[in-house]
């Protein structure tokens, strides 16, 4: 899947070149049933955009997405409505992402009226009493606006909306980055709760790996919109062969404090490039401690370095959190 958005630049109002920004650059992965895909990355990675081409909010450059094995891009508009029902999306802000003016009740109802999915209003109703009570919300405020409610209780409101429809896949766009930590792990265990009683997958957006370790089954690591590793969860927790893998890992805070001791933090100089002036070869060489001119001249591959896991460096080596941690 690829991604480029056209920019002009120009100087003192001048225009004098069209540049394009890759957002999402030859990103590949797979989703599969009732199971999480995280994946991770910087602000401004691509993971968004990513997201948004899979519901075709927005059309890739070039590259296909597959849902049930039919490409989304080649759906009459009749099919992409249907598609669109089981295909939901919890977005991160929950105060910005619920109309203030509707009550929880009608917010619920909404994807069923659209879809006309339980026309009689009696029914309807009751179906979501029962929704809110599923997601730990009390069935009796359905006649309460989201302003009567934490944050935590409003995130609850946008998953009971994207579950009202029973989709098969749900985009889940950074849905606990604005929730106070204690929040975040209820709402995470709610996910993983109703993702294993209606089967549903999750495509599930972080920007640090700590949120997607007790959630996915597979991850993927982005860096300027390019997929820098991406193997199942255990694997690349245990293993992370990407220099930049390592780094975000490096951060994730260990309970075990001996095993917490021995951990080196690797601190990345500097914030990432920007996107339209992305570096040449490697991506990640401005950033990277162990860049060599290579690096500058050469992109790197995504290549298999054990099967199942894969990783774009071109000294791509296992685990040196580890070593590192021997030396010590
Ligand atoms: Fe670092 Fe070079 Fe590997 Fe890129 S290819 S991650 S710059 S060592
Ligand atoms: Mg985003």
């Amino acid at each position: 899947l690829c991604k480029e958005f056209p920019v002009e630049s120009g100087v003192f109002g001048k225009r004098f070149s069209k540049k394009s920004v890759h957002a999402v650059n030859d990103v590949s992965f797979d989703i599969y049933e009732g199971e999480t895909f995280g994946l991770v990355g910087e602000s401004g990675c691509g993971k968004s955009t990513t997201g948004r081409c899979i519901m075709h909010l927005t059309r890739p450059t070039s590259g296909t997405v597959l849902f049930e094995g039919k490409d989304v891009s080649k759906m009459s508009k009749k099919e992409l409505k249907e598609m669109r029902r089981h295909m939901q999306f919890i977005f991160q802000d929950p105060y910005a992402s619920l109309n203030p003016r509707m009550t929880i009740g009608e917010i619920v109802s909404e994807p069923l009226i659209i879809h006309n999915v339980m026309p009689d209003a009696k029914e309807r109703e009751k179906y979501v009493r029962e929704l809110l009570d599923v997601v730990g919300l009390n069935p009796e405020h359905i006649n309460r606006y989201p302003h009567e409610f934490s944050g935590g209780q409003r995130q609850r409101v946008g998953i009971a909306r994207a579950f009202a429809l029973k989709p098969k896949l749900i985009i889940c766009d950074e849905p606990v980055s604005a929730l106070d930590v204690s929040i975040q792990a209820q709402v995470l265990n709610l996910l993983n709760d109703l993702q294993k009683e209606y089967g549903t997958a999750y495509l599930f957006i972080a920007h640090d790996l700590s949120v997607v370790q007790h959630i996915s089954d597979n991850i993927g690591v982005m860096y300027l919109g390019n997929m820098m590793e991406y193997a199942d969860w255990k694997a690349l927790y245990d293993r992370p062969y990407h220099p930049y893998t390592q780094s975000l890992l490096s951060a994730v805070p260990v309970p075990d404090p001996d095993v917490q001791a021995t951990r080196k933090r690797i601190v990345l100089a500097g914030d990432p490039p920007s996107p339209i002036d992305a570096p040449s070869g490697c991506c990640f060489h401005t950033r990277c401690p162990m860049a060599c001119e290579k690096c500058s001249r050469e992109r790197p591959e995504l290549r298999e370095v054990e099967p199942g896991h894969f990783c774009a460096c071109h000294f791509a080596a296992p685990n040196p959190i580890k070593e590192s941690s021997i030396e010590l």
